[in-house]
């Protein structure tokens, strides 16, 4: 005679898992901005165009590589 009770736990855990999916969808569909993703930062030398993926790499290789050259950036 319990058998017949044993699927109300399954049903609800099922609505249960439903829900949280739909939730999880929806939570993801809203963190989820329409903007396009940012680009790397990347830093340019002004002088040979070399990129870098850091102000001190750029103001190292600015250093060692134009060392008679000007600073044309200010450094943030
Ligand atoms: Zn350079």
């Amino acid at each position: 005679m319990t058998e017949g009770r044993s699927f109300v736990p399954v049903i609800v855990g099922g609505l249960l898992l439903g829900g949280a999916a739909l939730l999880g969808v929806y939570a993801f569909a809203q963190a989820a901005p329409p903007t396009p993703p940012t680009p790397p930062t990347v830093y340019t030398c002004p002088v040979c165009d070399d990129e870098f993926a850091t102000l001190e790499d750029l103001q190292y290789h600015f250093t060692t590589e134009h060392p008679r050259q000007p600073l044309p950036i200010e450094w943030e």
